[in-house]
Order: C-alpha cells, then structure tokens, then sequence
C-alpha cells in the first residue's frame, strides 16, 4: 500500500508538531506559497551548490510533485561544473535537472532548497535575485532570511522534512520516487538516525517513507558504503598528515591527491567522518580544494563548540555541529584563520 500524505492518519505528527511546538512556518507562509505556485506555469527549483542528500533530494522530490500537479519544472544547482555527485546519481528525477546556463535568468516564482543564504546558490544567485518571488524551504538556524516567502524550521532535522509537508499540502502522493529523493535528505542530514536531531518526528517520517517500498539497503549503499579504489588512496594521504592540536584533529585533501587517482572532488564527503572520530579532538576540520583551487573546509563538533558560528565569522554557516566555509588561502593562513576564531568561541 501507498500511504497518502494527504491521509493524516498516516501523518501524526510534521515538522515541528512534534510535542508541543507549533510549527515554525506560520499558515499564512504556506498559503502565500501555494498560491504563489499555484498561479504560475513555470516554477524554477535551485538547491545549494556542491548539493548533497538533502538539497539536491528535497527539491527533486518537490518538483515530482509540482509536475504532476502539471506545472513546467526546471530544477538546477550554480555549480561551475554541473556535474550530479556519483553518490547521488541513483536518485530518480534526474530528468528535471538543467544545467545553469538553461535555467531561466528571471524565473517568476524560484524556490530554493537547503541552502541559508542566497551566496549558496551559486551560479544561480542572479537568477533568485531577479526573480520575481523567491520561497526558501530550509532548515538552517544560521538563515539569513533571504526570498520572499520562508518555509523555513530550523527544528526541523533536515529541508527534506519541510519539503514533505510542501508535497503533501500540493496534493502530491508520496509515491517510491519522491519517497527515496525525501529519504536520501533524511538519512543524510540525520547521520543515518545517529544525530540528536533525530526527534520522533523524523523516525515518523521515515516509516512514511519507508512504507512506500524504498529500498533502504541500496540507498545506504550509494550514499555511503561504495567509492572508486582511489579513494582509498586518497583517504591514506589525508590521514597520513593529520594532526591533532590541542582539542582539535584536522587535515586536507589536495587537488593533486584527486588528481594522481582521478578522483573527483565529490568522492570527498566521507572523510569528515572518519576524521571526526578521533576522541580526543572536539573539533575535527577537513580542508578539501575543489577544481578551481579554494578550499572547501568542513568542520564538525561534538556539542560543546558551535562550529555554524565560528564558520558565519568565517563566511560560511552551518549547524551547530556541522558547518563549513570557503577559503581562498593557503592552508596554513586558513588554519590560522580558524583557530583564532575558534578560541572567540
Ligand atoms: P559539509 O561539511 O560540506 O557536509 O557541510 C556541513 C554543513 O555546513 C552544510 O550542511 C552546510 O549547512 C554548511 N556549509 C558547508 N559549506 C558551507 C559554505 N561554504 N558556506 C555556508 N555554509 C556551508
Ligand atoms: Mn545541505
Ligand atoms: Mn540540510
């Protein structure tokens, strides 16, 4: 059996009714929003550059449910080299996706995924200025209130959640496809269920999704369990400089690592998680430099620093334990440039 979203038998609890909060998004935010689409042919979807689980899934999802409510959808992401991340290239959907250059310059209604500022989307940041309405569907504290239209919780443990609610009130069913674009997002911005953000709320979600006959196995897989044999390689370089200082374990990945095992710089996600399990560090840094030579720093905590705010001093943003920032320095200047903010927090 399909479950129906619509049937709230199936749905006791949403984002942020969990116990006793109300829902953060007011019921007019998702009124303007549904009438906003619901008078517009066209609907533009971006999500954040560099797009993982839960920005590239939760606005796949949504554009399912928007093109069989018949709207013309162009789904895309401002990334320099449009390319899928291959541990993302499973999830169905991939037909709505248009490289930057093909999306629309001043769309009439754009609705930007997980991403807490409009610099998140890239490329296609121009495009979600002259737009002429912007709804943002994110789960970031750090949101710095972009858009025209905000469906944004920052209780909600990942955008998927609140992108669930959206399918739902447009009259979509959750069928397998949406469910496994919503569930990549789940998993992925829970830590596989691991992460305090993981409410009842979202193990609720879960089952929903589950009962439509994903297929949680090979998802795990795809997302998490499988790497070319150079990562391998690669991982050894990184792991073979790091440094714990202090409180804090840390390293990075060259290009020149990717480039003697032809490694793209997507293959990179996984090495925070390794790094970040060294017990004697509270904080844990990866530097990764992308192709065109910044650094792409992820930061994580493990409760007792909040990593989102020593990324915002930084440029960058985040969650309380998870977060990250570009850099155009060298490593050292960028470590520098850390480690002073890190003693400020
Ligand atoms: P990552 O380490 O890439 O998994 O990123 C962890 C979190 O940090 C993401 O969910 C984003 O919210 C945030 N983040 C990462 N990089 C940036 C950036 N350059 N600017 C703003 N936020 C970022
Ligand atoms: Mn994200
Ligand atoms: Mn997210």
């Amino acid at each position: 059996m399909t479950p129906d979203v619509r049937d709230r038998t199936e749905r006791p609890s949403r984002p942020g009714q969990d116990g006793q909060d109300p829902c953060a998004v007011p019921e007019s935010a998702w009124r303007r929003a549904l009438d906003l689409i619901g008078g517009a042919d066209e609907i533009a979807l971006a999500c954040h550059v560099a797009p993982d689980g839960d920005a590239l899934g939760s606005m796949l999802a949504v554009g399912f449910a928007l093109r069989s409510q018949g709207k013309r959808v162009v789904a895309s992401f401002g990334d320099v080299v449009f390319e899928v991340p291959r541990l993302l290239r499973f999830l169905p959907g991939q037909d709505l996706l248009v490289p930057p250059a093909e999306f629309p310059a001043e769309p009439g209604v754009l609705i930007a995924f997980d991403s807490s500022m409009s610099e998140r989307l890239g490329l296609l940041r121009p495009s979600a200025e002259a737009a002429r309405e912007v709804i943002v569907v994110d789960h970031h504290p750090s949101n710095v209130g972009f858009g025209t239209v905000r469906l944004i919780d920052p209780r909600a443990a990942a955008t998927a959640m609140l992108a669930e609610e959206l399918v739902y009130r447009l009259g979509g069913t959750l069928d397998r496809d949406i469910a496994t674009c919503l569930y990549a997002g789940l998993v992925t911005d829970t830590g596989s269920f691991r992460y305090s953000s993981t409410t009842p709320a979202v193990h609720r979600m879960a089952a929903r999704l589950v009962a439509t006959g994903l297929h949680v196995e090979e998802i795990a897989r795809e997302l998490w369990d499988r790497s070319p044999f150079g990562y391998l390689k690669v991982l050894a370089a990184a792991l073979d400089r790091v440094v714990l200082d202090d409180r804090l374990v840390w390293t990075y990945v060259t290009r020149v690592d990717r480039a003697a095992q032809g490694l793209p710089y997507t293959e990179l996600e996984g090495v925070i998680d390794i790094v970040r399990r060294a017990d004697e560090a509270e904080v844990a840094v990866v530097l990764k430099e992308d192709d065109q030579g910044a650094w792409q720093v992820s930061c994580r905590s493990k409760g007792g620093v909040d990593v989102a705010a020593v990324c915002a001093a930084l440029g960058g943003g985040g969650h309380h334990n998870a977060a990250g920032f570009t850099s155009y320095d060298s490593v050292e200047e960028t470590m520098a440039r850390f480690r002073a903010e890190l003693r400020k927090a």
